[in-house]
């Protein structure tokens, strides 16, 4: 296929992949840190207390951040997520969030969190221009909690961040729910229950194989069919259009009136077709998929002083060659490959 040639800022986008799927959101990881060690993200006997994070002069800084949002933008990306790590850990998260929420463009910034530093920051959150927040709560059992985190936090301290996120607004409130085989299938239905009919949205997501080191297996992933004909039976729920186009989530209406559930199905029912999203990697490489090996380097070009129009035709270029389809892949391959973590390019 021959290559487009990159204008920047692209009138109205217009930026597409190898299999034209338009360029529209990026995902920026703030922080490669974590004060959880979730077994499925960042196990405790990898991560250890002598593990080697970015320093503070390896991650992008703000400026650097903004920079390349704003090129990303020019592109047709209109929606950002603040992930990590835990991005809450990175101070000041406030001050990036305003400067994000000014830039051109730009009309959804949500971030995503496990929630245990929420309570404290929610509303300054929202004071800066956040508009939604999306909390990873794997279980209300306090003993599969303790398991599902690596043994940190509680689940008390996540309920309170959500109690706050509602009081200041930032709805409506997603719920991310990793379904692992044998770790807390057996514990869905309270969480179904506690949260239906308050408007805060649990989404099931099916345990992936990101990165090499939380030794995956498909048998220890419940695919989400299975999982809906469950709360079917219990509470029943009805399909739902989706809100847009190449939304990740099945949604589910529940028939009494109670509100709405989501599925994802990254495993067994890929959405590569629609997948419509770059992630930048706390320092500055932009990766085209979550189960990529390789990133580009942004970093390295603005701290070498690149201009705009050189750091656009960079990002430009790595759209354009993008043929990312790993989960559609996955069934064929034979190895696993050699894949980044999920924490550092952020979920
Ligand atoms: N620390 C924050 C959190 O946990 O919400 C943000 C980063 S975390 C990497 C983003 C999302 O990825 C979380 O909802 C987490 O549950 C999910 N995640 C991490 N590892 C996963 C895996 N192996 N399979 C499915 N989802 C995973
Ligand atoms: Fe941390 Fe989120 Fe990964 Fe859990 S899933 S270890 S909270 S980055
Ligand atoms: Fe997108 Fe890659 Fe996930 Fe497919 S596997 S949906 S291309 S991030």
């Amino acid at each position: 296929m021959e290559e487009k040639i990159v204008k920047f800022p692209a009138a109205g986008g217009g930026l597409t992949d190898r299999f034209r799927r338009p360029l529209r959101d990026l995902r920026i990881s703030v922080m490669d840190r974590c004060n959880f060690r979730c077994p499925y993200c960042m196990p405790e006997d990898k991560y250890h207390k002598d593990f080697q994070f970015l320093t503070t002069t390896e991650r992008l800084s703000f400026t650097e951040i903004v920079k390349l949002a704003r090129i990303f933008a020019g592109f047709g990306v209109h929606k950002l997520r603040i992930t990590g790590g835990e991005p809450l850990l990175r101070a000041s998260l406030q001050d990036l969030i305003g400067d994000l929420s000014r830039i051109d463009g730009i009309d959804d910034i949500a971030l995503t969190t496990n929630g245990i530093l929420l309570a404290q920051h929610a509303a300054a959150l929202k004071a800066a221009g956040l508009n939604r927040v999306t909390v990873s709560l794997d279980s209300l059992d306090d003993k599969v909690f303790d398991v599902m985190s690596g043994g940190r936090g509680s689940k008390d301290k996540v309920l309170d961040g959500i109690r706050e996120v509602e009081q200041s607004g930032l709805l409506p409130i997603k719920i991310n729910v990793v379904v692992k085989k044998g770790l807390n299938d057996e514990t869905v239905f309270d969480l179904v229950e506690h949260f239906r009919g308050t408007g805060i949205i649990v989404r099931f997501i099916e345990y992936m194989d990101v990165g090499t080191i939380n030794h995956w297996r498909l048998s220890e992933t419940v695919p989400a069919r299975e999982l809906v004909e469950l709360i079917n039976a219990r509470w029943p729920i009805s399909p739902a259009e989706q809100n847009y186009h190449g939304e990740v989530a099945s949604r589910y209406m529940f028939e009494d009136g109670q509100g709405e559930i989501g599925f994802i199905a990254s495993v067994t029912e890929p959405f590569c077709g629609s997948c419509t999203r770059a992630r930048l990697s706390s320092d500055g490489k932009l990766f085209t998929c979550l189960f990529a090996s390789e990133g580009t380097d942004l970093r390295g070009l603005l701290r070498a002083g690149a201009s705009d129009q050189e750091l656009a035709e960079t990002i430009g270029k790595a759209w354009n060659g993008r043929e990312d389809r790993y989960s559609e892949l996955r069934a064929l391959q034979s190895e696993p490959g050699n894949k980044v973590e999920m924490y550092y390019i952020g979920g």
